[in-house]
C-alpha cells in the first residue's frame, strides 16, 4: 500500500510540473503577444516626496500588464519570465522610451525612476538605449533614475560597473533598489556608482514590530548620509512610520500614504474599463 501511495504520489508530482511548465509556456506566449501590439501594457506612476516638504521629487515607473483571460498580471509574475525567456530586452526600452517621454509632460518636473533588470545590464547596450530614449524625447538626463537591484549589480559586476559610471557621467541619477535585502555592503556602494539607496519596504514594515529592524533602518540612513547618498523610504503606509523615517533623516517617501501608482491621465478610461473585465490587482 505504501509503494501505492509513492507511486500515487510521484504521479500527482508529475502532473502539478506539467501544469506548471504549460502555464509558464503560455504566459511567456501572452505576454510576446502583448508586447508585439502594446495592446495592454502600461506604465503606472507612483509619486515619490521629500520627506520633510511633502512635494513631489520623482515617480516610480511601474509596468502593468492585462491579459484577456488572466486580467492583471502582477509584475512579480511576469517580470522573471520576461527576464528567463530574453522578452526583457523589448519589455525594457518599452518602459524606459515610455517613462522618459511621459515625464516631459510633467508640470512639476519631477523625474522618472525606472526600474532596471539584470538582464538589461552590463551588456554592452544600456547606455545606448538611455541616451535613445533621452534623446527622443528631450528629457534631460538629470531628470532619470535608474533602480537597479544588489543582485543585478552582481551579474556581470565588471561590465555592470563601467555602464554605470557612464551613465552617471551622462547626468543620470542611480539608485539601488530593494536596499539590505541582498548582498548590502558599504564597499559595493562605492565601487558602484551609486547616489540613492532604496530601504526595502520589508524594513519599513517591520520596523513598527520589531526595534531591531527600525535599528537596521536607522543605521542604513544614517551611513547613507554620511557618504553624502540620498535616501528613498518604500511602502510607507501609515503617518506613523512617514514620522519615524522623517526623524532619522530620511530624504524621501514613497508608498500608500503619499499614493499608489496609477496610469496617465490619458490611460486611465482604457484601465477604468479593464477593470470592470476583470478586477484589478
Ligand atoms: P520595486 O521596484 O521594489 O517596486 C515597488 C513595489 O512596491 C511596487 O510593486 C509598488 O506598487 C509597491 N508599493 C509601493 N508602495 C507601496 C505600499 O505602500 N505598500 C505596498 N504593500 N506596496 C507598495 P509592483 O508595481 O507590483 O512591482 C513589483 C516589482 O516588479 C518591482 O519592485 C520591480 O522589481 C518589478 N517591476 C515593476 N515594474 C518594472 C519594470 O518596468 N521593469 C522591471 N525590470 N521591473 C519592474
Ligand atoms: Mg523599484
Ligand atoms: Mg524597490
Ligand atoms: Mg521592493
Amino acid at each position: 500500500a505504501a509503494k501505492d501511495a509513492g507511486k500515487g504520489t510521484v504521479r500527482v508530482f508529475d502532473q502539478e510540473m506539467e501544469r506548471r511548465l504549460t502555464a509558464r509556456i503560455d504566459l511567456e506566449a501572452a505576454l510576446r503577444r502583448a508586447l508585439a501590439d502594446e495592446e495592454r501594457v502600461f506604465v503606472f506612476y507612483q509619486p515619490i516626496v521629500d520627506a520633510t516638504t511633502g512635494r513631489v521629487t520623482a515617480r516610480e515607473a511601474l509596468v502593468r500588464w492585462h491579459d484577456a483571460d488572466r486580467g492583471w498580471v502582477p509584475p512579480n509574475q511576469f517580470v522573471p519570465v520576461a527576464e528567463e525567456s530574453g522578452l526583457i530586452g523589448d519589455l525594457g526600452r518599452l518602459v524606459l522610451t515610455r517613462a522618459c517621454q511621459d515625464a516631459t509632460t510633467w508640470a512639476d518636473g519631477a523625474r522618472v525612476a525606472v526600474n532596471i533588470s539584470a538582464e538589461q545590464l552590463g551588456r554592452g547596450t544600456l547606455v545606448g538605449e538611455v541616451r535613445e530614449a533621452l534623446a527622443a524625447s528631450g528629457l534631460p538626463a538629470g531628470r532619470l533614475e535608474l533602480e537597479i537591484t544588489e543582485t543585478a549589480m552582481f551579474t556581470r559586476a565588471e561590465a555592470s560597473t563601467q555602464e554605470l559610471a557612464e551613465l552617471t557621467a551622462l547626468g543620470v541619477r542611480v539608485a539601488l533598489d530593494d536596499f539590505g535585502t541582498g548582498y548590502s555592503s558599504l564597499s559595493h556602494l562605492i565601487a558602484f556608482h551609486i547616489d540613492k539607496i532604496k530601504i526595502d519596504g520589508s524594513f519599513v514594515r517591520e520596523s513598527s514590530e520589531s526595534p531591531a529592524s527600525a535599528t537596521v533602518v536607522r543605521a542604513l540612513i544614517s551611513m547613507a548620509r554620511e557618504m553624502g547618498l540620498t535616501t528613498v523610504a518604500e511602502c510607507v503606509e501609515t503617518e506613523q512610520e512617514l514620522e519615524r523615517l522623517r526623524n532619522d533623516g530620511c530624504t524621501e517617501i514613497q508608498g500608500y500614504l503619499y499614493g499608489r501608482p496609477e496610469p496617465r491621465p490619458q490611460d486611465a478610461q482604457y484601465v477604468q474599463a479593464l477593470n470592470t473585465l476583470r478586477p484589478r490587482i
